[in-house]
């Protein structure tokens, strides 16, 4: 169980890039980081596209004025200069500037935390992680409830053979936000989401499916995809090429088949996030709406319902427990679990402890690869008239 006492030694000096005063995902970056007050300091940030705007919410949040710069590349120099300078930065822009961003800040020599979808292509994460290890530096990405302690449950449990042989994967990540085109007039967030110079190759398989895809490669870490088909559709026009839905139907080298539907056009859902692993003997299903429970259901047996935080638990799992039982755990827990295992990665690298870094099991420059090849993958099937296309594990590495 987790208190806030410190896992590591003293907090990172913590900057963030974006995540500004009307983003999206900046607070919960800051919930996340922020929590446990022993894992990272916030003292420094470039949060705005619009250099005043980002000056005045920095202070407002906290942060010394003399260091809210009025763009990454001045805080990274400036911070340079400083004995007490920033140690890593969490980059929360859009999809577009996160590989200059990212690279700029591995050359100053920082640890780096970015959001998803890492970059628009394999070869540009291939040549980040690269810069990252000759750096000695931490790249995380930030799929926001793979924190969530009882994916870990599922993973303990499909690992000990409590479902039996693994045969169907569903997964989905849906809303219906965009199921008009409002939002794509009026919403900056939204603008750019559906701007292929800024999104990069996709819309909601990057945004959403990205999410789900790592978590079930978290649940399941030996299950490989050998093919998949890819269907996606501009149901509003004028986003096209991008795709505001998709399915993928996937082929995984055990045998087992698998779904994925991601959407922003599910109209009317709130909360479309589930993953159901169905094997020989029971299925397993997590669903973000009720992140504390698991269903559990053994064939010719009543359903069961685990809850978090329950001694029947994996060890895992409740080594990532905050509040104890009776209490509602979420988003902003599952943020908090992910941030303290950047600052471990973090510490671990500084002092050249690999043995923790081989042990802790987190989003890293890995998750980030795997959900760009995910991309990759579905969007050369869709491309070709949504046929079945080999997995390429390894397509354009070639640097
Ligand atoms: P947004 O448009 O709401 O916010 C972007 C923020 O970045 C704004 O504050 C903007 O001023 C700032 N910005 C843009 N360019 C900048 C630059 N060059 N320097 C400094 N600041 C800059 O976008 P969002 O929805 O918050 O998405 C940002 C990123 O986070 C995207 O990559 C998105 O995919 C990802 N995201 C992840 C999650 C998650 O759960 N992990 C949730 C939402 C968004």
């Amino acid at each position: 169980m987790l208190n806030g006492e410190r896992k590591i030694v003293r907090p990172l000096r913590w900057a963030m890039v974006g995540g500004g005063r009307l983003s999206q995902v900046g607070y919960k970056h800051r919930t996340g980081a922020l929590r446990d007050n022993t894992a990272f300091q916030l003292v420094a940030g470039a949060f705005d596209i619009d250099p005043e705007r980002g000056k005045d919410f920095g202070v407002n949040i906290g942060v010394e004025e003399s260091r809210c710069y009025s763009d990454y590349k001045t805080m990274f120099n400036e911070e340079k200069k400083r004995e007490d300078g920033i140690e890593v930065v969490s980059i929360a822009t859009p999809n577009g500037t996160h590989h200059e961003i990212c690279k700029a800040a591995l050359e100053a020599g920082l640890h780096v935390v970015c959001e998803k979808p890492l970059f628009f292509t394999t070869e540009e994460v291939i040549e980040i992680k690269q810069l990252a290890e000759e750096k000695e530096k931490i790249v995380g990405v930030t799929y926001g409830f793979s924190g969530n302690q009882m994916l870990l449950q599922m993973r303990a449990m499909i690992e000990k053979g409590d479902i039996g042989d693994i045969r169907m994967v569903e997964l989905q990540y849906t809303h219906g936000f965009s199921a008009t085109d409002e939002a794509d007039k009026y919403s900056a967030a939204q603008k750019w989401r559906v701007d292929p110079k800024i999104a990069g190759p996709s819309f909601v398989l990057g945004d959403l499916s990205t999410h789900t895809y790592y978590m079930s490669q978290l649940i399941m870490p030996d299950l490989k995809i050998s093919k998949l088909l890819c269907d996606r559709q501009s149901f509003i026009e004028s986003r096209a090429p991008l795709e505001d839905n998709a399915y993928v139907l996937m082929h995984f080298e055990n045998g087992a088949v698998g779904r994925m539907w991601t959407s922003s056009v599910n109209a009317g859902c709130m909360d479309g996030h589930r993953i159901r692993i169905v094997g020989s003997k029971a299925s397993l299903e997590w669903w973000d709406s009720k992140p504390g429970e698991l269903s559990y259901e053994i064939q010719g047996k009543p359903a069961q319902t685990l809850i978090r935080a329950m001694p029947y638990l994996d060890e895992s799992c409740n080594a990532d427990e905050r509040l104890g039982a009776l209490h509602v755990e979420g988003l902003s827990d599952s943020w908090a679990n992910i941030y303290l295992k950047f600052a471990i990665a973090i510490d671990a690298k500084d002092r050249g402890d690999q043995e923790t870094l081989d042990n802790l099991v987190y989003p890293d420059i890995n998750a980030g690869l795997e959900g760009v090849r995910w991309i990759e993958n579905c969007v050369r099937s869709a491309d070709q008239g949504s046929v079945w296309v080999d997995f390429e594990y390894e397509q354009k590495t070639h640097l």
